[in-house]
């Protein structure tokens, strides 16, 4: 990386800690830490620097954290649904407005691009405006058909849990973090966040712009600490949120059993991008360049097998690798380049152990495969690989790196077939002219979503639908109705008028069973039930 490369007021690449200090001290004096000094010190992937030093929190400001977040929460319950949701509304003007900070810091902490960063922002914006407009609607009182029609007034009420504790990964520490947080606080809850050290800072600025909407203090409460803090957090929440790798979230539905809360799993991916044979290349190709590299391949929705119909593979393939070879990889802190940096040398390795073991199983490199210290410690160039097995690694194992293979397919059942041919079941993609075809082939793919003449962003923009993985890929989903459901306790009142389920004036139980079979066959006949 050349040294003009960060010309950013925010880090200043002389200095031992890339983020001013007085910006680290700012943000992290929101941290629920009893410790007298900071004990965490994390290393930007744009230059292998330290970031800054964080206040880790202890087992005990857990404690304090969620007994805190407690105190606060039946207020916040009592506060309504129009005056949260105004906070949500009022936070997405301000994050809009604060994009650089928070664009820098989302960069220092992940490696990614701006670009990348910026997506990442917009979706949580786009996820603070769909639930400040949608909340009353999803938390209404909803009457539901009573037993006896007219003499049972049934309603389902929607009741916040209490305190959620969220644990979020790295890979993006705004999304990951507020995509759940913001729908639990909407619901009436209040939340303990445990954001990956690697993006606590980035976590906390987005924190800071919900104080600054208008958060009542006590509602939001942030840890800072690795797995242990993060255990921890599941351990105490009345429902709790994780979004990690399939085998922490085993780890997690097995320690958050023993409590039988409510929890939401969003684990790893193995995803499939088919090009049908009459795809639209021009758009097919720059679409999954998108979809294979965003983030340098570590987004959970990002796909990393490429199937392709025999009679497109030879142009695809031509087309698809050519894009890949021009893209321009950087760790500016500014739009345009095409793909960032690794976030650590963990994952750095688990892109060489893929790649490495794929070459000596006879897997061809068709683009990239070499690494790029000069730009930064963790660069790596977009990488395409050809004649990938099932005996390889990344035939069916998440790298979560730059590393796509590419397999032609006879047919779309042979399409399907392969996408399906994974423990995972997260996301995939589907190219073809043919809407209805496109929709055939995507509802016989195990996946939570599938986007069609679109790599990711389609499904996951539009927050009204769900989110979440089939399979290993997870449990529970994410954005929607079920996005704010899955933090509440669903309730159903049921009010009986006039007669009450049973014998009545001393009528005899058959003479009941009697009159009650004919009553459920007249509603049958009668369509009233
Ligand atoms: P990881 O499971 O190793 O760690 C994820 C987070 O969990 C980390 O912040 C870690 O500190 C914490 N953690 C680890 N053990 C824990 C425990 N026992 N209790 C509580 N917290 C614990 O995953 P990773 O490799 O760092 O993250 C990348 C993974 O996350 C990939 O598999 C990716 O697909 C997945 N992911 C999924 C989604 C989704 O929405 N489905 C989104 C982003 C990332």
């Amino acid at each position: 990386m050349s040294s003009e490369a960060i010309a950013d007021p925010m880090i200043d690449r002389s200095a031992t800690l890339l983020v001013d200090p007085a910006v680290c001290r700012r943000l992290t004096a929101r941290v629920v830490s009893s410790r007298s000094a900071p004990n965490l010190t994390t290393n930007s992937p744009l230059t292998g620097g330290a970031i800054g030093d964080l206040p880790a929190s202890t087992i005990d400001d857990v404690d304090r954290a969620f007994a805190t977040a407690r105190a606060a929460q039946p207020r916040w319950a009592a506060t309504s649904i129009a005056d949260r949701t105004a906070i949500l509304l009022r936070l997405h003007d301000i994050m809009l407005d604060r994009q650089r900070e928070l664009l820098d810091l989302c960069q220092i902490e992940t490696g990614k691009t701006r670009m990348h960063a910026f997506e990442e922002l917009g979706s949580v914006a786009v996820v603070a405006r769909y639930y400040a407009r949608t909340a009353t609607a999803h938390l209404r009182p909803q009457r539901r058909r009573g037993v006896y029609p007219v003499l049972t007034q049934v309603t389902e009420y929607h009741h916040p849990v209490g305190v959620v504790g969220i644990v979020s990964p790295w890979n993006y520490p705004l999304a990951m973090a507020f995509e759940d947080a913001l729908p639990a606080l909407a619901a009436g809850n209040s939340v303990v966040l445990r954001p990956d050290p690697q993006g606590t800072l980035t976590a906390l600025a987005l924190a800071e712009c919900l104080d600054d909407a208008g958060l009542p203090e006590g509602v939001l409460q942030v840890v800072a600490g690795g797995a242990e803090i993060g255990a921890a957090v599941l351990d105490r929440g009345d429902v709790v949120g994780f979004t990690g790798s399939t085998a922490t979230g085993r780890k997690v539905a097995e320690s958050v059993a023993g409590r039988l809360v409510g929890y939401s799993l969003e684990l790893g991916g193995k995803n499939t991008l088919y090009v049908a044979d009459d795809a639209d290349l021009d758009k097919a190709v720059p679409g999954a360049v998108r979809a294979v590299f965003a983030s340098a391949g570590q987004t959970c929705i990002a796909i990393e097998r490429i199937a392709v119909h025999t009679a497109v593979a030879q142009e695809f393939t031509a087309r698809f690798v050519a894009a890949v070879k021009e893209m321009r990889v950087s760790v500016d802190l500014a739009f345009g380049p095409d793909m960032g940096s690794l976030v650590s040398q963990r994952q750095l390795d688990t892109f060489r152990e893929h790649l490495s073991d794929a070459q000596a199983k006879g897997a061809t490199v068709l683009a990239g495969g070499r690494e790029l210290p000069e730009i930064g410690p963790f660069c790596v160039e977009p990488t395409v690989l050809a004649d990938v097995t099932p005996d390889m690694i990344c035939y069916g194992h998440e790298t979560f790196g730059p590393l796509v293979s590419l397999h032609v397919v006879p047919s779309d059942e042979g399409a399907i077939a392969f996408a399906n041919d994974t423990d995972y079941g997260l996301n995939a993609s589907v190219w073809t002219r043919d809407t209805r075809r496109g929709k055939d082939i995507a509802t016989r793919i195990q996946t939570g979503t599938v986007n069609v003449n679109e790599g990711y962003a389609s499904a996951h923009g539009s927050i009204d639908a769900p989110m979440g993985g089939m399979k290993a890929s997870g449990v529970g989903r994410r954005h929607g109705q079920q996005g704010i459901h899955k933090y509440t306790e669903s309730q159903t009142v049921a009010v009986q008028h006039l007669v009450s389920y049973g014998p009545v004036f001393g009528m005899s139980q058959e003479r009941f069973a009697a009159t009650f079979t004919g009553g459920m066959r007249a509603l049958k006949k009668a369509r009233l039930k």
